[in-house]
């Protein structure tokens, strides 16, 4: 299985996005390679350095030396788990291609049964479901819940619920993915949007096995809302909705104050202006926000400006720095 494009391409290509991972390095590479040299096919395993700032660039240097697989493309700043996903899918030249992370909550060994799986029934991703959830944390798998619902919801046909970024793609799912011309892409619901044929396979989502999380809740919330804005109108309908509803309450106190007026009870009021006032004012504010996040999503694409830049490829031939 060699790709057309990719003369003397690997058969799987394994893309890890990592970010100042030092302390999980060592255990993920173990564990990593003792899956993919069992696995029986010619590997390449693309590590995208996320602009690490800490031993992680010295360390996957020394890894190379004894992992000849090992291909490390390392970008210029820090550009976030999704961009850091996407510049490894726009270089990884595998006929199959799996996204996992490098803090050891995505099991390696499931990368054998997702390959095993997508072979046998021809398919075209394989998602990895997070059955159990019982090793993050009370606030993530609360935010995680309202995320995959709130997604459901606005009709976003996300895939199955609670699969995350460890997936499998075939060659043509990947080139299908990085031809769309969305920069501020949600892997997790642009995948799922193509609808070529898939599978799930479930696991359990361990703890991370070294190191801290690298996702802040800014991060949570940016990712939230890209999704939200690249999934749906349905949020600029709602802005639509109250502004109805607005324009309702405000005839049915036009007619009151017409009334009051008319009946001479015009001086006290303090209170319902007070809170007319404020009440619009607020929902002005967030329909106006709504807009802006829209206007906002327009305005970056429109730049057309890309959300990582490369500094060197191992592949290529430069020299990473040490
Ligand atoms: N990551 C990255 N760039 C970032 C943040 C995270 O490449 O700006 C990587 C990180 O090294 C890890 C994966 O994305 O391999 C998922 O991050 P993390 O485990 O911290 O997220 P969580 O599991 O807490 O959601
Ligand atoms: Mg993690």
């Amino acid at each position: 299985m060699t790709s057309p494009q990719h003369p003397g391409a690997p058969a799987l290509t394994v893309v890890v996005p990592m970010f100042d991972e030092q302390d999980v390095l060592p255990l993920f590479v173990q564990r990593l390679r003792a899956v993919l040299d069992g696995v029986g096919l010619d590997y390449e395993v693309l590590v995208v350095d996320d602009g690490s700032t800490d031993a992680t660039p010295v360390l996957l240097a020394r890894e190379r030396h004894t992992w000849p697989q090992l291909r490390v493309v390392r970008l210029r700043a820090n550009a976030g788990h999704q961009a850091a996903i996407s510049a490894g899918l726009e270089r990884a030249r595998g006929e199959l291609v799996v996204t996992i992370d490098a803090d050891l909550q995505d099991p390696p060994e499931l990368i054998a049964d997702m390959v095993r799986l997508a072979r046998e029934e021809a398919l075209d991703v394989v998602y990895a479901v997070r059955d159990d959830r019982s090793a993050d944390t009370r606030f993530k798998r609360v935010t995680a819940g309202g995320y995959y619902d709130t997604m459901r919801r606005l009709g976003a046909d996300h895939g199955p619920a609670n699969a995350g970024d460890f997936r499998l793609m075939t060659r043509a799912t990947v080139d299908a993915v990085t031809a769309l011309p969305e920069h501020h892409r949600v892997l997790r619901l642009v995948v799922p949007s193509l609808g070529f044929p898939s599978g799930v396979l479930t696991y359990r989502r361990d703890e991370r096995a070294a190191g801290r999380s690298k996702y802040p809740l800014s991060s949570m919330v940016r990712l939230a809302l890209d999704s939200i804005t690249g999934a749906s109108i349905a949020p600029l309908r709602l802005a639509t909705w109250l502004g109805f509803i607005g324009a309702a309450v405000a005839l049915g106190l036009l007619v009151y104050a017409l009334v009051g007026y008319a009946v001479g009870l015009t001086v006290p009021g303090w209170t319902s202006t007070f809170m007319v006032v404020t009440a619009v004012g607020g929902v002005q504010l967030l329909c106006l926000g709504i807009l802006g996040e829209y206007v906002g999503r327009t305005y970056t694409m429109q730049l057309g400006r890309p959300t990582y830049y490369v500094a060197h490829d191992s592949l290529t031939g430069e020299d990473p720095p040490d």
